[in-house]
């Protein structure tokens, strides 16, 4: 039998050949891309190049099955690739494309005007080619083309983009669950991750639990100690009292053992409970004005002697200029300089302590820091220490049965520092000595008077009259030289009120003239307030020539400039003490009568 003879129309032929070439081409691109979105957009981008598409959209079915998302498209709308702004997303069954994914069929749609599934989101497009990507039998996404004309899409386009998607499916799927790989294996490592900082954060908690736990049992057998030592003591020397043939000498030593030793207890008592109401979150600062150079001088008077009796030097030194009146709570801040210096004076038998004073703006430039160092020459902390020794209960083993102290003295210390918006910094070297620095916030910058370290007067050899409880000015002549007319009412009004009598100049140079006049009558005024800012003369200069002319009367500073160049500068220039603007109405008097009453102090003292 013979073969019928094939014959081939030649465009059959020709489509054919186009047919094949498509196919090749696009199996070619496909080679060399792993990742999904490089398969996605060559996808869209062939579609375009070798069949004469105007777009390309390829969706594929989110995880949950129920929705297409829009992963790649080519087309005017996204000219530029891997660039979608906001991706599509259409449930399965709604519009050609959703029916598509539920059916699994391709629709070729000559008029999309007249199919009522069609989403119109372009009025332009006419018709619509969208074919299913389909892997082992199920439909993973859909291929979707529009296109102005009517009647666009051939058999030949439907054939073409059908062998297309196939070809690509299972690359996609390959793609996709090397992706689903990828985020499990992300997932496993973040889940290891945040399971290996668990594991060490419940390590860290563990330590630090059996640390605590550790110093609670130390601290309850030395509290026990510390209580039976001068329990003994009191009960012994209590029964000794009771004993009628002894000596008044002797009874007299024995009630002074009771005492003291009441007093230990009484105080490691108050620590327990401050300590307890810390933790508790009770203690709450009581913030007042308080006189800092009285409260030092006390602190001082009450460890000078604990220093000398030791044989140490006990050296007190105040840097640059102070506040006068700060605003804090002043019994923590007792507290807290008696412990530091207390405890510098008990690790210490040779040599002695320093304690150093100065006042800093804070980070900000707007609130003063008052700062208390205390340098000794003793013990020494080491390094592994440091860390703890802010920490309850901690005492350093070499130390703990010398002192008599319960561990808490710097814990409470430093919980009362942050409460009065500072810390406590601590530099040590074991066998040379400590450095503590205790820093506390005071109060607004502007508003806290500054003195001249003289001012303070650090001895308690006169009997003191509190300043801040003198609130009259009567007797008292003040010169006050300003050139705001405003100001000099504002402030003879305040003067006046509180009983001074008032002088003015309106500048530096009228102020020296009529001070230096009323010096050679033997009527210099008790105080000079004085602006710095001045025409003609200002206040620096006219303060230089005063204090050259030997004018001792103290002056007071009054800028509206409030950072602390500002005061130095004044405190250079002679002044006593710096005031910044605006004065406080309601502190001003009890300011200046605080400023009369030191200066007292000091010229009685020198
Ligand atoms: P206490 O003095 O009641 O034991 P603290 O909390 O005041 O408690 O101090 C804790 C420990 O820190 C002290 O026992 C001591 O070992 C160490 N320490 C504190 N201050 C100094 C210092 N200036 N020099 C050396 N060691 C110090």
């Amino acid at each position: 039998m013979t073969k019928p003879k094939q014959t081939f129309d030649l465009d059959t032929l020709r489509r054919k050949a186009r047919y094949l070439e498509v196919i090749h081409e696009f199996a070619l691109s496909q080679v060399d891309l792993n990742s999904l979105d490089e398969i996605l957009w060559n996808v869209a981008k062939t579609a375009i190049a070798q069949l004469g598409f105007l777009d390309c959209v390829i969706y594929l079915l989110d995880e949950t099955g129920a929705n297409l998302i829009q992963k790649a498209a080519h087309g005017p709308k996204n000219p530029i690739a891997h660039d979608i702004f906001k991706p599509i997303m259409v449930p399965v069954g709604e519009g050609i494309v959703g029916s598509v994914a539920a059916t699994g069929n391709v629709e070729r749609i000559a008029n999309t005007q007249l199919d009522p599934r069609y989403i119109t989101d372009d009025a332009n497009r006419l018709s619509e080619l969208a074919v299913p990507i389909i892997h082992q039998g199920k439909v993973i996404g859909v291929l979707d083309s529009e296109h102005p004309e009517l009647d666009f899409f051939s058999e030949d386009h439907v054939q073409l983009l059908s062998t297309i998607a196939s070809l690509a499916s299972t690359r996609i799927e390959t793609a996709l669950a090397m992706q689903r790989l990828q985020s499990t294996v992300q997932q496993l490592q973040r889940t290891e991750r945040s399971l290996e900082k668990k594991a060490e954060e419940l390590r860290e908690a563990k330590i630090r639990a059996d640390h605590a736990s550790r110093q609670k049992s130390s601290f309850l057998a030395n509290m026990s100690h510390e209580i039976r030592t001068p329990m003994t003591a009191i009960v012994g020397y209590g029964d000794l009292l009771t004993r009628p043939d002894k000596s008044s000498e002797e009874r007299f030593e024995w009630a002074e053992q009771v005492r003291r030793n009441s007093d230990h207890l009484l105080g490691m008592m108050n620590d327990l409970l401050d300590l307890a109401k810390i933790e508790s979150g009770e203690f709450k600062p009581d913030i007042r004005n308080c006189e800092l150079n009285d409260l030092v001088t006390d602190v001082c008077a009450l460890m000078r002697p604990r220093a000398e009796a030791k044989e140490l030097y006990f050296n007190v030194e105040v840097i640059g200029p102070m506040p006068l009146i700060i605003e804090t709570d002043s019994l923590r801040l007792r507290q807290t300089m008696v412990n530091l210096i207390s405890n510098a004076v008990k690790f210490t038998d040779k040599g002695g302590v320093d304690v150093r004073l100065r006042s800093a703006a804070n980070t900000d430039n707007r609130q003063l820091e008052f700062i208390v160092e205390v340098e000794d020459t003793g013990i020494g902390i080491h390094d592994e220490t440091l860390k703890q020794i802010f920490e309850p209960f901690t005492q350093v083993k070499e130390t703990a049965h010398k002192s008599f102290g319960t561990g808490l003295g710097l814990t409470i210390s430093q919980n009362f520092a942050r409460m009065l918006g500072g810390v406590i910094e601590l530099q040590s070297e074991p066998g040379k000595g400590s450095l503590f620095t205790l820093r506390i916030d005071c109060g607004p910058l502007d508003s806290t008077i500054c003195v001249a370290p003289k001012f303070f007067n650090l001895t308690r050899d006169k009997p003191r009259v509190r300043a801040l409880s003198v609130r009259r000015l009567d007797d008292v002549v003040v010169h006050v030289v300003e050139d705001s007319v405003a100001i000099k009412l504002l402030l003879q009004h305040l003067l006046e009120e509180a009983g001074a009598e008032v002088r003015h100049s309106a500048n530096g140079k009228e102020a020296v003239d009529s001070i230096l006049a009323f010096g050679k009558q033997s009527q210099l005024p008790n105080l000079i307030l004085m602006d710095m800012l001045m025409p003609i003369m200002d206040g620096y200069t006219a303060v230089t020539k005063l204090r050259q002319a030997g004018i001792r009367t103290p002056i007071i500073a009054m800028t509206a400039f409030a950072f602390l160049d500002d005061r130095d500068k004044c405190l250079k220039a002679g002044c006593d003490v710096y005031m910044s603007k605006p004065i406080d109405p309601a502190k001003f008097i009890d300011q200046l009568a605080a400023c009369l009453h030191y200066e007292e102090q000091v010229r009685i003292g020198s």
